[in-house]
């Protein structure tokens, strides 16, 4: 423990250092990804060696809801197991990464529209820990999660995100993590392990996305629920778009936008994943 302390402290107070991150909007899927070796996870991998080692990471999970908005400040930050009907293998993964509560800290400083709470309570759910101990599977760079305020709206998230672009030139990697098209009660489960199965209403709106990003147009992507039929069935509830909001409100002038795991799982969810920077 004493090595991981050691490096703890010597993260807290980031400075800037002239390199600005890039903003990553990572589609999760199922919590299997989290041990399995498989497309997807191994993007994650192969990214993490593309962009340089962050100070920390710092993830908005679609699931941690709240009502306002929390940062976990704990120096460890526990590992949660929030789904079920899993193999035992994946409640049993651990990932012991460092927090770093001067992060916290410094992150609540940087709000001006509301609070941040720092929070004792929470800990790292799949949301977080499935993406990145694929990425930096040493568990040694810090990971923190910032919380979805549920009683607002997309708008107020989007901006909300835009008081958080100081971290990026500390060094901290910003990782939204949710799903673009997410129906799981229309999910094909027969149909999984099919590759790149998908309704043709979810690629439509999954080439529909990928536009509006490409082309910079965040206010299509905010009032998503002006985006027809295909909108209403990819997005029944919101937190797992919400993150995608995120990390575009995150995106300076003329910043490159690139695409991967640009793919659909079991018909109704898409994997698309955005990189800014
Ligand atoms: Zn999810």
């Amino acid at each position: 423990m004493s090595t991981l302390s050691a490096f703890n402290t010597f993260t807290s107070g980031l400075k800037e250092d002239g390199y600005l991150m890039p903003v990553l909007f990572v589609g999760h899927g199922s919590p299997m990804n989290g041990i399995e070796s498989n497309t997807f996870s191994r993007r994650w991998a192969a990214l993490a060696q593309e962009i340089p080692v962050p100070k920390a990471v710092l993830v908005i999970s679609a699931h941690w809801l709240s009502r306002g908005t929390r940062i976990t400040a704990m120096d460890f930050p526990k590992t949660i197991h929030d789904f079920g009907g899993f193999p035992q293998e994946l409640f049993e993964v651990q990932y012991p990464a460092p927090g770093n509560p001067q992060l916290a800290k410094e992150t609540a400083q940087l709000f001006r529209s509301t609070e941040l709470v720092q929070d004792h309570d929470w800990g790292l759910d799949h949301g977080s820990w499935t993406i990145v101990r694929h990425m930096y599977p040493e568990a040694n760079v810090p990971v923190l999660q910032l919380s979805i305020d549920f009683t607002k709206g997309p708008q107020y998230h989007y901006e909300l995100a835009r008081e958080l672009y100081g971290l990026r030139k500390k060094g901290v990697l910003i990782m939204g993590s949710g799903n673009m098209v997410h129906n799981l009660r229309m999910l094909s489960w027969d149909k999984m392990a099919e590759p790149e199965y998908g309704f043709d209403w979810a690629l439509q709106l999954n080439e529909k996305f990928k536009e509006h990003i490409a082309a910079g147009s965040h206010q299509a992507l905010i009032r998503y629920e002006s985006m027809g039929s295909e909108a209403r069935l990819a997005i029944p509830t919101v937190e797992h778009y919400l993150p995608l909001l995120y990390t575009l409100g995150l995106q300076g002038k003329e910043e490159e936008v690139s695409f991967f795991n640009d793919k659909a799982v079991g018909g109704s969810l898409t994997m698309t994943s955005v990189k800014i920077g």
